[in-house]
């Protein structure tokens, strides 16, 4: 029987929950293992999730995340658990610690994984064309389960007992003086939203009137997603026109990029405006379950298979109308 480690540190939400479950489901012996500054708090959340035992590092120098400390807490965490498999959530923290982990504790690591049995993973390759299962014979075997993939677990709250794993720190010679993210991707990146909406480089073309109409296109823009806290993507050809400098919608930034050189998000639904739809974006859109598109062009990507709906019409006229709607109006 295989000894499961879940691995993670407390704060990393929905996709720790995701990763549990799948975690749950894999039949062996079930530990938890937990890093940070505290962890009786999230261990007592998931007292009842059926684990054998709770295993956690605790201390100030893991509050934050910072490679030596993490790495540390997670090797101490997979030996002491003897874990010959160890599912964590695929949190920025955790991928950049994952690999390192493994090759410490003489183990093979798959990141990126989107669905799991006890024997197999499932991942996608060459920017999400490929879908291909894995198996491996090698222990520990570390798997990092991307966020999304998976209904989250519901656990039972309750007084769990943690174990405390003692761990001999490293050298540290970084110092966490806090976190700085693009205020653009804060405010309009959405991973949990149930609509994707893509503004594409249309919107800062010339319009019929022979004039673009690049403030109307930021104020409609935002407009709907205010209204409907859909998360922003865009087309290439858009932040890369935001990139060099143009005044063209402040809010967008190359973190929102939808493609092969961009993102791949998950979302239920996906709207795209005044966006062309080729291959190289839409191929971001491998995981958007019911695609929209709005373009004046009959002939555009949308047309050719690409979109279950599109809407030949002028987004700015669509748009505005649905606002007008939303607000009630
Ligand atoms: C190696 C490689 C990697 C790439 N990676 C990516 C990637 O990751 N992501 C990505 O997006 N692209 C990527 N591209 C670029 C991609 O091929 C396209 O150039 C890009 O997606 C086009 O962006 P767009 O559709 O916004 O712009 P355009 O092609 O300029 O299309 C604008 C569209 O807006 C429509 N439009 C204009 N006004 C209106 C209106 N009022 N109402 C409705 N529609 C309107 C037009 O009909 C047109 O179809 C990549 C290319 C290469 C070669």
């Amino acid at each position: 029987m295989e000894t499961i480690l879940f691995l993670t540190h407390p704060d990393a939400g929905k996709p720790a929950l995701e990763a549990l479950a799948a975690a749950q489901e894999l039949g062996g012996q079930l530990i938890i293992g937990l890093f940070g500054a505290e962890v009786q708090t999230t261990a007592n959340q998931w007292a009842g999730c059926g684990a054998a035992k709770f295993l956690g590092v605790i201390g100030n120098e893991f509050t934050t995340a910072r490679y030596a400390t993490d790495a540390a807490a997670a090797e101490a965490l997979v030996k002491a658990a003897q874990a010959t498999i160890v599912i964590a959530p695929a949190t920025s923290r955790m991928n950049r610690i994952l690999p390192g982990v493994a090759h410490r504790c003489g183990g093979r690591t798959d990141t990126h994984v989107t669905a799991l049995t006890a024997t197999s993973v499932t991942r996608w390759y060459y920017r999400q064309r490929m879908e291909a299962v894995l198996s491996r014979t090698q222990r520990p075997w570390f798997i990092a389960l991307d966020p999304g993939c998976h209904a989250p677990a519901s656990p039972a709250p309750g007084t769990a007992t943690v174990t405390i794993v003692p761990v001999s720190l490293p050298s540290i010679r970084t110092t966490v003086t806090g976190v700085k993210s693009p205020e653009a991707s804060q405010q309009t990146i959405r991973p949990d939203a149930p609509l994707l909406f893509v503004a594409g480089a249309g919107w800062t073309k010339k319009q019929p009137d022979g004039q673009p109409h690049v403030s109307e296109a930021a104020d409609l823009i935002l407009g709907f997603l205010n209204a409907t806290q859909a998360s922003l993507g865009s087309s290439k050809s858009l932040v890369d026109l935001s990139g060099e400098g143009q005044a063209v919608l402040p809010f967008m930034s190359h973190l929102n990029q939808i493609g092969q050189t961009g993102a791949t998000p998950r979302h239920p639904k996906g709207l795209a405006t005044c966006c062309h739809g080729e291959e190289p974006h839409v191929v971001g859109w491998r995981f958007i379950n019911e695609r929209r598109a709005i373009n004046l062009d009959a002939n555009c990507g949308w047309a050719r298979g690409k979109a279950d709906v599109l809407y030949v019409a002028d987004a700015f006229a669509v748009i505005r109308k649905v606002n007008e709607l939303l607000a009630g109006k």
